[in-house]
């Protein structure tokens, strides 16, 4: 199969699925062509994950598919950007039927999920890596940022924590419990916050999705605004099959592991307040924004700084 063929089978099909008519020109051309509205500016975002680093080796194509995706379009959702349409830049160390299938399937399935039209890509051969390019617009002026928050600002969080970070030790479980199963969900198929991300434009003073861990992620929104905050371990929302399967554990899974791809947001009292409740609902408010630098968690006996993931941390 040539690589003209493979696109033509496995991705050609996925384009234009959006909802959103802003995708001008899909897969084929030299470019796609997107129209930005009137009023709106375009946010994007490129991620990459590579085999044996960002995923494990022989992981299941449909899976990748999907939480690759879902990963780029978190970053959509913590800018609070509807999404548009992406770009795949596709290497494969060989052009394996199935593989690309189960692959197709699963990004079609996600693309349609997040309202995500295929716009175009690349396909190489090498050792596996995924690109995907996202793109999303924002009303003129609104898209969230890591360095709004201000002293005295709530500092939230949506959904629970800790779940693919845990999910990762049952990976290779041959006979997974339920509460094993939950968790795994949780890695497998993340739902990027898209909807949420939306409703808090305008209304967070800084936001940021949790990639990498509470405590890591969190830091951004500090480091960047120049300020701190002190958040409660207790008030950190936790799944109860995260308290089952890891007891006390549960917090430092929380604060310390990634791929949750929920929203951290800051906001001040007032917005919190003036919120819908079905929106206040999704969110937890786990402590506040101070002015003194530097996270503080209380009721938490672990050190603040050995936290996150970070690929060039271990090499300065
Ligand atoms: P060029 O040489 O002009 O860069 P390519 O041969 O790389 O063009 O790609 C031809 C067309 O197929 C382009 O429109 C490109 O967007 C599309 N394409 C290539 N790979 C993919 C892919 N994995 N998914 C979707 N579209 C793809
Ligand atoms: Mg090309």
């Amino acid at each position: 199969m040539g690589e003209f063929e493979l696109i033509r089978r496995f991705f050609q099909p996925l384009a234009g699925r959006s909802a959103s008519s802003s995708l001008i020109l899909g897969p084929g051309d030299d470019c796609a062509i997107q129209r930005v509205p009137d009023g709106r500016d375009l946010v994007f975002s490129v991620d990459t994950l590579v085999e044996g680093v960002h995923f494990p080796k022989a992981y299941p194509s449909d899976k990748l598919a999907w939480r690759a995706l879902a990963a780029a379009a978190s970053d959509l959702a913590a800018m609070g950007a509807e999404p548009v349409c992406f770009t795949l830049a596709l290497t494969l160390p060989c052009a394996d039927e199935s593989w690309l299938s189960a692959f197709s399937r699963g990004l079609f399935q996600a693309a349609e999920e997040f309202g995500l039209a295929l716009a175009g890509g690349d396909t190489t051969r090498g050792p596996l890596v995924v690109t995907l390019q996202v793109h999303g617009v924002v009303p003129k002026g609104q898209g969230l940022h890591r360095n709004g928050a201000k002293n005295g600002d709530l500092v939230c969080v949506s959904g629970c924590l800790g779940d693919a970070g845990a999910a990762l030790e049952y990976l290779a479980e041959p006979d997974p419990t339920q509460d094993m199963q939950a968790v795994l969900q949780r890695y497998h198929q993340p739902l990027p916050r898209l909807a949420l991300g939306q409703q808090l434009s305008g209304v967070a003073s800084a936001a940021i999705d949790i990639s990498d861990g509470l405590a890591a992620d969190l830091e951004h929104i500090l480091e960047a605004s120049g300020v701190g905050a002190s958040i409660r371990a207790e008030a950190i929302p936790l799944s109860p099959a995260l308290v089952r399967l890891t007891g006390d554990q549960a917090v430092d899974y929380a604060l310390r592991s990634g791929d949750d791809y929920e929203l951290c947001v800051t906001l001040p009292p007032a917005g919190w307040q003036a919120l819908p409740s079905d929106i206040r609902q999704q969110l937890s408010v786990i402590g506040s924004i101070e002015p003194e630098p530097g996270l503080r968690i209380q009721g938490w006996q672990g050190t603040a700084d050995q936290h996150g993931f970070d690929h060039f941390r271990s090499m300065s």
